[in-house]
């Protein structure tokens, strides 16, 4: 083995390097924490090329002294800790004394630092860690770094950079996080010499989240606060309607700092609970304010996570006000006028279907959670892998709903069934309970020959059924051998997933161009996963632009979920494609929108079909492969042979 030696400094600082600085965005953070602890009530930060080319903040803080200059770039050097004690009352957002060494390491870095005493500025720069002198320079009193072509010394990490969109997407990511935890800083953005952002200060919290993550978001969110002794909590949580596939759109901020929660992110699920399906994430951006000494900053080397001396006490604090809001709140999603291209033909029904809504809502926040969770035991729900996890079932509509039938094609969901903005859930991608509450509460469109529920098994309707529906939910037809009992969104789901699939090869799917292209607001980040992923998307008929800021156009989407608002189709689209830990190459990523839009646009437990109706979905289960399984693997049908059934009773 061969002998040990002492490291050098600069191998030193670029191994500290690698673990504070990832990407453009890691130095983004540091360097807006930084002019925020020098009390900056201004903070400009302007990027090229995603950060790859040039990163500047320039701030209107405390600034630098000329002779501290060279010590802000050495490692373990930092004006906010003196001593250990200091360690255990962090008030700053830094105090490694590291980032600044660590990114003049891996790049071009040119400071320039007034202080309100000076006349003028003074200038340092370092290249890749070396260092040169400082010299006096023009400049305001506050601070202006910029730092140009990150790790063009390290070119492995280099390497590792993905495309400006994507660098850009975390870079307003890390600007967002850090102007949503200081309000009282003035902050804006700039890529490419465009503004992405501009948060001016005094405006209400809500408006920052608002200019963060679009306007419909911020009015449909719920005040909450709380203190308990020297602890406060206030922040908001959204409507369950607003309710996302996964958890990045759950923001705590502690003491002014972004930080990431596992327990706090457990507590705001479980006071969801029952309000949303499983696999669906709550919407919350919460700031808890302690004494320093409640919480340990130093246990990680970004300071993302941090160890609270009572973690259990704020833990109940955050359920517990949740859970107390909730009672006394409504948290009906109050829908906006639908858009003309998705009018809702049953729109008049719309105060009635609030009104339920509500007191559906409040019977839940009364206790009838529990008797859910028992309803899910008892029909055998299987929690382990998530699938068809059933809210509480509604109440059966009082007469058939209405399906098209378009050419030898099933139709997708009738419109009776798209309620404006609040279209119904997709079973495989489970969505929140208010969403299922307004398929509940929609009136049944009585169809020639309709009538209660099942009057027409009575009537044998020529021609006549070869099945029959039970429960909304299931079809039991009888089988050259035997019985089958169908899952007829199952099934649905599956013929609509093989006639998307082979249309998208073919290259012929039916496409609603809209007259006017949508604006969809959305999150920066976003906005960038969409455009990213724009040619996917347009053979999927979904064709977007970018509007600026994190607006997309939406020109025109598959013809197949005409009765959704576009706006809706694309924000589950990109939840599918940001799911966590999903790593999907191009093809795959093609088959998992497809399952999506054939989950969307297929019929629903809780349909009421009428006899045509499952004549059709029945027709056609030769047209796929493999009909006895949805999409998503879940069987589509029970097969019972005649032997099956002449065991069970015991006949052989
Ligand atoms: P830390 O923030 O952990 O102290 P940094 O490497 O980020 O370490 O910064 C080192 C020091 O440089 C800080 O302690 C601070 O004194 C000074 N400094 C950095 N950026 C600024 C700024 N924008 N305005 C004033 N001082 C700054
Ligand atoms: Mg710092």
């Amino acid at each position: 083995m061969a002998r040990i030696h002492q490291l050098p400094q600069s191998l030193i600082n670029k191994i500290a390097a690698g673990e504070v600085i990832e990407r453009p965005a890691s130095v983004v953070k540091e360097l807006m924490e930084n002019a925020i602890d020098a009390g900056a009530t201004r903070v400009d930060v302007s990027i090229r090329a995603g950060g790859t080319e040039l990163i500047r903040v320039a701030d209107n803080g405390c600034g630098m002294a000329p002779d501290d200059l060279p010590l802000a770039i050495a490692s373990h050097a930092t004006s906010k800790l003196a001593s250990a004690e200091d360690l255990f009352r962090v008030r700053t957002l830094g105090f490694r004394g590291e980032a600044l060494a660590s990114i003049a390491e891996v790049s071009q870095v040119v400071i320039r630092s007034r202080t309100a005493d000076q006349t003028g500025g003074a200038e340092i720069a370092v290249n890749g860690g070396a260092v040169a002198d400082v010299v006096p320079c023009g400049c305001p009193v506050g601070t202006i770094i910029e730092v140009r072509n990150l790790f063009f010394n390290t070119p492995v990490r280099r390497k590792f950079l993905r495309s400006t969109q994507t660098e850009m997407g975390h870079v307003t990511e890390a600007f967002q996080r850090i102007a949503l935890a200081s309000p009282q800083v003035h902050c804006t953005l700039r890529h490419n010499d465009h503004p992405v952002a501009e948060l001016p200060v005094g405006e209400a919290w809500q408006e920052r989240i608002a200019t963060c993550f679009g306007r419909d978001l911020a009015q449909n969110l719920v005040w909450v606060e709380s203190h308990d002794g020297d602890i406060a909590l206030t922040g908001y949580v959204a409507l369950p309607s607003y309710s996302r596939s996964n958890n990045r759109m759950q923001y705590f901020f502690l003491n002014g700092r972004h930080i990431r929660d596992r327990s706090l992110q457990h507590a705001l699920g479980e006071a969801y609970r029952g309000l949303l399906l499983t696999g669906r994430f709550p919407v919350a951006f919460l700031a808890f304010h302690m004494p320093p000494d409640a919480v340990d900053v130093n246990v990680h080397p970004t300071k993302l996570e941090v160890r609270f001396q009572d973690s259990g006490r704020i833990y109940s604090q955050l359920l517990s006000t949740l859970r107390t809001k909730f009672l006394t709140t409504d948290l009906n999603h109050h829908v906006p006028a639908p858009a003309p291209a998705v009018a809702d033909p049953t729109g008049a029904h719309d105060d009635l279907e609030a009104a339920r809504m509500r007191q559906e809502l409040v019977d839940w926040a009364k206790g009838k959670v529990e008797a859910w969770d028992r309803d899910d035991r008892a029909t055998g729900t299987d929690r382990q892998t998530g699938l068809d996890l059933e809210p509480p079932s509604p109440p059966a509509p009082s007469g058939p709903l209405e399906l098209t039938l378009i050419g030898p094609h099933f139709s997708p969901r009738p419109p009776a069934l798209a309620s404006g903005r609040a279209p119904a859930r997709a079973e495989c991608e489970p969505a929140s309970e208010a969403h299922e509450a307004s398929v509940a509460s929609l009136p049944a469109q009585e169809t020639p020959g309709g009538g209660s529920s099942n009057a027409w098994i009575g009537r044998a309707p020529a021609p006549s059924p070869k099945a029959m529906q039970v429960q909304n939910r299931y079809l039991v037809a009888e089988s050259s051998d035997g019985l089958e009992v169908i899952d007829q969104h199952a099934l649905h789901e599956r013929i609509l997933y093989e006639q998307l699939r082979s249309r998208v090869e073919a290259n012929q799917l039916d496409v609603q161009t809209l007259l006017v292209p949508e604006p969809v607001d959305l999150s920066p980040a976003e906005a960038v996963t969409a455009l990213e992923h724009r040619e996917t998307l347009a053979r999927l008929g979904l064709r977007i632009e970018p509007f600026g800021g994190g607006t997309i156009l939406v020109s025109s989407y598959p013809a197949m979920l005409t009765h959704f608002h576009p706006g809706d189709v694309l924000r589950e689209l990109l939840d599918a494609l940001q799911a966590d830990g999903k790593q999907l190459d191009r093809r795959d990523l093609l088959g998992e929108l497809l399952h999506m839009i054939a989950c969307k646009a297929a019929v629903k437990a809780g349909d009421r079909l009428s006899p045509d109706e499952i004549e059709a979905l029945l027709a056609q289960r030769h047209l796929v492969d493999d009909a006895h399984h949805c999409p998503h693997g879940r069987p589509t049908a029970l097969v019972f042979t005649n032997e099956d059934l002449d065991r069970h009773f015991k006949r052989i």
